[in-house]
């Protein structure tokens, strides 16, 4: 790509064509209603030498950079727009152990013993947020313990395996917590048996980004705003990184920029499927509020990132979830909050969305992060999709060492490739997919709270020595719950196929991660 191509595709950016949904609605946001202080850093205007050049202000590229100032070496952060101002600044601030993939299918692809290590990375990670925060005494970031990670079926043994392999097998310091005392806290029937996690938190994320900025500042780093790199030439011992009105060269280049690095590295940027997230933050709910919810951690509901929130501001409850699959209006969206609340904890009815706002997360195929090498002196800290607090502080933490100590422990994510996202029809393909999966999950959840309350209605009848009815009819089955998702995918799945063929292979090449089918 030349420099003219890729200053094209960031001149709309920059203008916020393709970023408009996701720019227009923050300043208004809880966050920044609520920030301690501003950031703001000037534009490259020179040209500059350097250890590490670091391409993203976001949370991954802030970590990359506070420890490699922290180790000596010289780093300057190029960002586009203004220091972490999408997923890093706009996520709903649960600071959780673990990655976006399933903890079971992370051992099915890499062994238990792997998948153990890959765990304690990503609970160094939630340490790494915590240690941050205490040692650089971040104002405003007002972090609260506890995860609550609740079922919405009745699926005892399922969660029995999970529970065992996390507690037993991985040494994980998390609680099995039986269906009543889920429903003493959160004052709900939707929900079944839980996870608690005591070690999670939760916090505020703007607070949190501009807190790491300037932890990355104080260690030394340097951090040029408003300045997209437009090129980089990755040949040779030094790396030349071209930009609007200054030039970089650097030992080595990270690439930190998230779903935003198209324009510079179309093949690297075709692995990571972006999807828009939304949270709304009610208005004040008072006393109703502290009677439905008596638990202050953060509180998922559902692993494909369907309802999952958290008391904030003393009385309001921030919410994430259920409008995350299209890019979709804030009207719209607080709309399906509204909705989702009101149906969980209908005694806090009528709901009042008060804030509303998106962002853009990264997604590889296999749901695991870009974390590595791929050409002598160019890394990647990418696709963290919606589990990136912890897992960008690993990645950054990570990379840092790997670069300023040889340490190599970014090979654990070698079993986790470079897939290509699919373009457009892959996109679809896993839009719908991800959407049929939360259609059965709702279903299931539905079938679950149906089952209990017959039975509660048998065991009423059976007390009052009532003879029982004649047995129901056999429950609906879902109308094919899990052939409708197999099948849209596999009709799609043929259809990105067909594409692939005609294009032929788009996947990176030269990547040191090497190639895999999707997971
Ligand atoms: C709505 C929402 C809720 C979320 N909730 C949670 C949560 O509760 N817990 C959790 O763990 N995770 C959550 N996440 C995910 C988490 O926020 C992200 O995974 C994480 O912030 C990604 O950080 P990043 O640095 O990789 O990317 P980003 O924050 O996207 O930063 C990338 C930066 O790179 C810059 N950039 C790109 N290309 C260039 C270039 N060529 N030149 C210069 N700069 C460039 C961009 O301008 C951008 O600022 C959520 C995300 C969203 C959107």
């Amino acid at each position: 790509m030349t420099a003219t191509t890729a200053a094209r595709g960031y001149s709309q950016y920059v203008q916020g064509g393709m970023n408009a949904t996701v720019s227009a609605d923050f300043e208004s946001g809880w966050y920044a209603a609520n920030a301690a202080a501003a950031f703001e850093r000037p534009r490259l205007t020179f040209d500059l030498d350097v250890d590490v050049c670091v391409i993203g202000g976001g949370l991954a590229g802030l970590t990359v950079a506070r420890e490699v100032a922290r180790r000596g070496w010289s780093v300057a952060v190029l960002e586009a727009r203004r220091v972490a101002w999408n997923a890093s600044s706009r996520n709903s601030g649960f600071v959780l152990p673990g990655f976006g993939a399933d903890v079971m299918r992370m051992v099915e692809r890499v062994g238990v013993d792997r998948a153990k290590e890959l765990w304690k990375l990503s609970e160094a990670g939630v340490e790494y947020v915590r240690a941050a925060i205490r040692d650089t005494e971040m104002p405003g970031v007002d972090p609260v313990p506890g995860w609550l990670d609740v079922s919405k079926v009745d699926n005892g043994d399922e969660l029995l395996a999970v529970a065992t392999l996390l507690g037993q097998d991985f040494g994980a310091e998390i609680e099995g917590w039986p269906t009543e005392r889920v429903r003493t806290l959160l004052k709900t029937n939707f929900y079944f048996h839980g996870i608690h996690y005591p070690t999670a938190f939760h916090i505020h994320a703007l607070n949190y980004a501009r807190g790491l900025a300037n932890a990355a500042l104080a260690a030394g780093a340097t951090i040029f705003e408003e300045t997209p790199a437009l090129a980089i030439d990755p040949a040779g011992v030094r790396k030349r990184i071209a930009t609007p009105s200054g030039r970089m060269r650097a030992a080595h280049v990270v690439l930190a920029g998230n779903v935003h690095l198209g324009p510079l590295v179309p093949r690297l940027a075709a692995t990571v499927l972006p999807i828009t997230g939304h949270v709304a933050v009610t208005a004040p709910l008072g006393e109703r509020l502290a009677d439905a919810i008596t638990y202050r951690g953060a509180v998922s509901d559902a692993r494909l990132a369907n309802d999952h929130y958290r008391i904030v501001g003393g009385d309001r409850l921030m919410w994430a979830g259920s409008a995350n699959l299209w890019p979709r209006g804030r009207r719209s969206a607080a709309r399906a909050f509204k909705a989702a609340i009101e149906r969980i904890y209908p005694q806090l009815a009528p709901i009042e969305i008060e804030h509303v706002w998106s962002g853009v997360m990264g997604f590889s195929m296999h749901r695991m992060p870009q974390v590595g090498e791929v050409a002598p002196g160019l890394w990647l800290a990418s696709a963290f999709g919606a589990h990136g607090l912890n897992t960008t502080a690993m990645a950054g933490e990570l990379i840092a060492r790997a670069i300023t100590e040889g340490d190599d422990r970014w090979r654990l994510f070698l079993p986790y490739e470079l897939v290509w996202a699919g373009g457009t029809v892959g996109r679809a393909v896993r839009r719908v997919s991800t959407w049929t999966r939360w259609v059965n999950d709702d279903l299931a959840a539905h079938l679950a709270r149906r089952r209990e309350a017959e039975q509660q209605r048998q065991n009423a009848e059976a007390s009052i020595a009532i003879p029982p009815p004649p047995p129901s009819e056999p429950e609906p089955q879902s109308p094919a719950a899990v052939p409708l998702a197999a099948e849209v995918e596999a009709v799609l799945h043929q259809a990105a196929r067909r594409a692939r063929g005609k294009k032929g292979d788009r996947r990176p090449a030269g990547s040191a991660q090497g190639r895999e089918t999707a997971s």
